[in-house]
């Protein structure tokens, strides 16, 4: 990973304008915020920022607007929200650039912060339009990101800004990309992946990539199934990619050249209906799956199995459910391993990173959410990153 600048080197900042990229993205009921955590995460850069001394305009994106304006997308919702996250006021500006910003800038005194309307408004934005980006940095003298759900993307406020105004990364940015790092970049082995969620389909890339950096790639879910149909297991009428199976093969060879152990499930827990509790209910070993049972979660021994392995590890990275865990009980092998890796972290013998939406749910869930080293809420910027990529918003950042 290349380095990156963050607010400790970023001067004197008194009484100059700072564009702060944040994730305003929030969940919405009615109108109404249902859950804060995003402006939690942005908080320590905005109030550093603004105890500086600076004049905080808050850029951000909310909802797919398509470059028009809408009411019912406008990120004057979510000032309230924002206003009682940081305990002050902050003024809302109905526009990105312009007269407008110029004089709303004018009446902010330093320390002042202001949110700037939705950027998808504008189709310079996700265009990444030089013209727009050139139009906002005129009224503004530095700017941070603090956005990394929304670094994989190449737009004009997450990417064009930091190649025009001096750039940084702001705190949660710089927290997520240091987590990384840990995980993935330079991690201390053995280092373990979990993968596990619905389709192998959607974490082609993510596979193909973590075999060659990980020492152990544990995985679960319904992609599983389609990693034992490959190896010659009948899983019944699980859900699983049958087509996958030659894309499977070069996994599991590339897993063997680079010296990657690959553990699939060797006990399973299968229904003939996908309900909670159901009466057909049973745990088994894989090569018992009857043609009209689902495998639906790993069985609790081959969860002890994966439980030895974290104990050989010095860190692991987890994306994706052991089993369809939002339905009981098939979420036991999700909640089991969770704690087992959380208990080992509070030990201090392992680094646990993990991402992804219904990760993040089923970890929740589990009750160990804030045992995990770090927890990434970025959705496909984290995925982006176990792929291997480049992220385009990181690397602007960097020098
Ligand atoms: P994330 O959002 O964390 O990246 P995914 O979206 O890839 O995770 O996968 C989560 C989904 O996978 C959950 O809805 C879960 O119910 C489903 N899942 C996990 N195991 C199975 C299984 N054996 N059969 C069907 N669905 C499964
Ligand atoms: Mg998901």
């Amino acid at each position: 990973m290349s380095t990156f600048r963050t607010l400790d080197d970023i001067g004197e900042v008194a009484g100059k304008v700072v564009l702060v990229r944040v994730d305003l993205n929030l969940p919405m009921q009615d109108g109404a915020v249902t859950d804060d955590t995003r402006v939690r995460a942005a908080a320590p850069t905005i109030t550093e920022l603004a105890d500086k001394g600076a004049k905080v305009l808050l850029l951000a994106h909310f909802g797919r607007p398509r470059g028009e304006r809408s009411s019912t997308q406008s990120l004057s919702m979510v000032v309230g929200t924002v206003q009682d996250v940081i305990g002050r006021e902050v003024m809302f500006v109905p526009e990105i650039a312009g007269d407008v910003v110029r004089q709303s800038i004018g009446i902010l005194r330093p320390g002042d912060v202001a949110i700037l309307e939705n950027t998808r408004f504008w189709k310079g934005e996700e265009a990444n339009d030089p013209e727009l980006v050139a139009a906002i940095a005129a009224n503004a003298d530095i700017y941070v990101n603090d956005a990394f759900s929304a670094a994989h993307r190449a737009h004009a406020t997450t990417e064009g800004l930091a190649h025009v105004l001096p750039a940084f990364a702001g705190r949660s940015m710089q927290a997520e990309l240091e987590a990384l790092e840990k995980a993935l970049g330079k991690p201390e082995r053995p280092v373990a992946a979990v993968v596990g969620g619905a389709k192998v389909s959607s974490k082609l890339d993510v596979l193909k990539h973590l075999v060659g950096q990980v020492d152990h790639l544990i995985i679960g879910g319904g992609m599983a199934n389609t990693f034992l149909a490959a190896s010659g297991v009948d899983v019944g009428k699980s859900l699983c990619e049958h087509e996958l199976a030659e894309t499977v093969k070069e996994i599991l060879a590339n897993a063997d050249t680079s010296g990657c152990t690959v553990h699939l499930p060797y006990e399973v827990v299968v229904a003939q209906e996908f309900a909670a509790n159901p009466a057909s209910l049973r745990t088994c070993n894989v090569h018992e799956v009857d043609a009209g049972e689902m495998i639906l979660d790993l069985g609790p021994s081959a969860v002890e199995a994966l439980a030895d392995v974290l104990k050989t590890c010095r860190t692991v990275v987890w994306n994706g459910p052991l089993g369809a865990f939002e339905t009981p009980p098939f979420d036991a092998a999700t909640v089991a391993l969770a704690r087992i890796a959380a208990a080992l972290t509070r030990e201090g013998s392992l680094v646990s990173v993990a991402g992804g939406g219904d990760t993040v749910s089923a970890l929740n869930h589990a009750g160990v959410a804030q045992d995990f080293s770090y927890i990434s809420t970025a959705g496909g910027a984290f995925l982006e990153w176990m792929e291997g990529r480049e992220l385009p918003g990181v690397a602007a950042l960097s020098h």
